[in-house]
């Protein structure tokens, strides 16, 4: 298993990344990763003024694949996420959706899978991937962006058993991730999560000919997951829905009027976050419900 170690980082999704490791489809890898902060956030109450910001959402990679190729789709089953110790946090005013006085740099335990919180609260753990992407056909995005390459997704279910599909645009995909939390609410709503360092185990296999996967996509062990992003939550949450409606004309063969009604029955349309400069959501819609035939 090759190791991708956490130093080898960058904070813009696009073509020119150079590759930190090379390795081919099928293969196993582990990403080392730092926090979003990276590690700069390391003393509860500290100021947050002393942050070098413009180092935020280190993404470490990029990762060249030697099979794939535009066009192809690449899989991303996330095998493990180990976690720190610690995590840090920061709540201020203008970040996120509330108004909050003053800067607030906090840091929480993490014992025996619970985060220690303030007034003897205390959350189990669920670890997942903030950032997570490939690099877009041209352009550079900014890791704090996310989009139709993946990028800073905070989608809560990017955790150890959950698939990935992320398109191929350049050769050799260069993909790579970051951002870790031990555990986000959908919405993300105070700009940050619990902020871990960590580890990611990985495996990363290249699809050809596979035109009906609606990338970025998710497939967890209960459901199928698609996802959109834009500026616009209005927008966002009707691509993410849209995506849907034909993933499951195409795969479960229903027309546009019974996708579209079974949807609205048992598909869940949320909202993963609200604090990026895109905004994100997602369709949510159970497996085998529709007898739809998807791994093939
Ligand atoms: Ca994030
Ligand atoms: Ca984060």
């Amino acid at each position: 298993m090759q190791t991708i170690q956490k130093e080898r980082v960058h904070f813009a999704f696009c073509p020119e990344q150079p590759p930190q490791a090379r390795g081919r489809s099928g293969e196993i890898f582990l990403f080392e990763c730092q926090d979003c902060y990276c590690g700069q956030l390391n003393e509860d109450g500290m100021d947050f003024s002393q942050m070098d910001m413009s180092r935020n959402n280190p993404a470490t990679g990029p990762l060249y694949i030697e099979d794939a190729m535009p066009g192809d789709i690449l899989r991303v089953e996330i095998l493990d996420i180990k976690i720190a110790a610690e995590g840090a946090m920061c709540a201020r005013d203008g970040a996120g959706v509330y108004q909050i006085e003053g800067c607030h740099c906090r840091r929480f335990s993490v014992e025996q899978g619970e985060i220690l919180f303030d007034k003897g609260i205390r959350l189990p753990v669920r670890p997942m991937i903030g950032v997570i992407g490939t690099a877009p056909a041209q352009g550079s995005v900014p890791s704090t962006w996310p989009g139709e390459h993946g990028g800073n997704l905070d989608i809560r279910e990017l955790n150890a058993g959950t698939t990935l599909y992320l398109p191929v645009n350049v050769p050799g995909a260069l993909l790579s991730m970051g951002d870790l939390h031990a555990l986000q609410g959908d919405g993300e709503t105070a700009i940050c999560a619990l902020e871990m360092e960590g580890q990611v185990t990985v495996k990363a296999d290249v699809l050809k000919g596979r035109k009906d996967i609606p990338t970025p996509f998710l497939t967890t062990k209960t459901h199928y997951i698609t996802t959109a992003a834009d500026p616009s939550l209005d927008v966002c949450n009707v691509k993410a829905a849209r995506k849907m409606h034909r993933f499951l004309q195409e795969h479960a063969g229903l027309t546009d009027a019974q996708a579209g009604l079974l949807l609205s029955l048992a598909g869940d349309l949320r909202v993963s976050q609200v604090v990026n400069p895109a905004k994100g959501c997602m369709m949510v819609f159970p497996r085998g419900l529709a007898g739809e035939q998807f791994d093939r």
